[in-house]
Order: structure tokens, then sequence, then C-alpha cells
């Protein structure tokens, strides 16, 4: 499977070739201070499958789970591209906003849901994680 990326106006674009390792959704502090207080979804692909083009913008931090966290958004536009961690550099955590088909590929687990407010609705069919779960298997 072939998946293509595009920011909203379209200065940052990605290709990417082969199947997520996983598709979460995490309610940590800065996911919901990045989607405006909802939880961030996302497809960790494998990094040699990803292919962007277009300037990123970047921000690294610190997580609550000790690892530094650098997030990629679109200069110009503000999209949520992907984050990286320190600690898998083996993944790229492709925002779904960004991914042209977001119908095929689904959440299957709840990550840092600690941390989510009180109202939040949060599938239960989602496989759930108070913290940070192991990290999925490099290869399929
Ligand atoms: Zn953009
Ligand atoms: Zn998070």
């Amino acid at each position: 499977m072939v998946y293509h990326g595009r920011c909203q106006c379209g200065a940052v674009r990605a290709e990417i070739r082969g199947e997520p390792a996983a598709v979460r959704e995490c309610w940590c502090r800065q996911c919901q201070q990045l989607a405006a207080g909802g939880p961030t979804r996302n497809a960790m692909f494998r990094t040699e499958d990803v292919e962007l083009s277009g300037e990123l913008s970047t921000f690294a931090y610190v997580a609550a789970s000790g690892n530094t966290l650098l997030q990629s958004y679109c200069g110009v536009c503000g999209t949520p591209v992907m984050a990286q961690s320190s600690a898998r550099p083996q993944f790229r955590t492709i925002r779904l906003g960004f991914l042209d088909v977001l119908g095929s590929v689904r959440p299957t687990m709840a990550i840092w849901t600690e941390e989510a407010p009180y109202w939040a609705l949060i599938d239960p069919d989602l496989e759930q994680h108070t913290r940070q779960p192991p990290p999925p298997p490099a290869t399929s």
C-alpha cells in the first residue's frame, strides 16, 4: 500500500510505502495541546518507508515518558505532520489528519488515558493503556 500525506496548504507532502506497525490515539497532555483538547491520532510507520518533501518546522521536548519527542509541523499552515521519539528512531509517528486516506487506517489502541479529561469519550473497543505501552515490533 502507498499512502500519501499532505498538509492544509500543500507545502509538506509525504509518500509512505508500507503498512503502519500500529495506529493509536494518544491522550497525553502535549497531544491535547496539539489537538485542541482531544487526542492525537497517529500511525506508526517504519522510518525507511516514509519519504517527506517540503520544509518542516520542529519543536523538541522531554515527554512524560522521559523520552525526547521531536514534533514536526508545516511551517506555513501549522498542520501537525509527525513525531519522532528518541527511544524509537525506527518509527515515524504520522498524524492521521496529515494522511489523505483516513478511511483505510483506524486506531486500535488508546494510550496515556490517565491524562484524558473526565469527559473524554474513549472507544471501549480500543486496547487501552494508562501510560506509554511497549513499542510495536519493527517488522510485521
Ligand atoms: Zn502547510
Ligand atoms: Zn501524546
